[in-house]
């Protein structure tokens, strides 16, 4: 863990109430992708099976929310050993040898994104962001008021 300091705290704050809205996909949302993708890799195509576990979920902006639109199907190559922190969009340009198929691939990505996206996200993430900022000032607060103190 890094030096603790005011910033690093308020980040950790952040994340924190975050990951209490976030939710993990539901069993039929997860069903929805990998029907979506049709069984296959959303980066590199190879085929997956499902009842041999070969998915996995990947995050497309790592440290990202955990919701179904943050995430697509993923061969364990792909997601565990090359992408890891890569910006989703450079690491598909590595994996394809063409624009032709870069440009398919990126666009079935974005659509699953805007397929899945919720129905009413900019209020749900307004009044988080709300909330946490709430948290956060409460916490400039106490820190101003310590700070007197030394
Ligand atoms: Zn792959």
């Amino acid at each position: 863990m890094p030096k603790m300091t005011a910033g690093y705290a308020k980040n950790t704050i952040r994340r924190a109430l975050r990951a209490v809205v976030d939710r993990e996909p539901s069993p039929s949302e997860i069903t929805k992708l990998w029907e979506y993708f049709g069984s296959a890799c959303a980066y590199c195509s190879r085929r997956l099976k499902r009842e041999k576990r070969e998915g996995h979920l990947d995050h497309l902006l790592s440290g990202g929310s955990y919701n179904i639109s943050n995430r697509v199907l993923s061969c364990g190559l792909c997601n565990g050993d090359e992408k890891r922190d890569k910006n989703w969009i450079d690491f598909l340009r590595e994996k394809t040898s063409d624009a032709t198929t870069f440009n398919q691939r990126r666009s079935k990505i974005e659509a699953w994104c805007t397929l899945v996206a919720q129905v009413a996200p900019k209020d749900e993430n307004e009044r988080i962001e709300v909330e946490i900022e709430r948290a956060v000032s409460a916490f400039d607060t106490a820190l101003a008021n310590l700070r007197q103190l030394r």
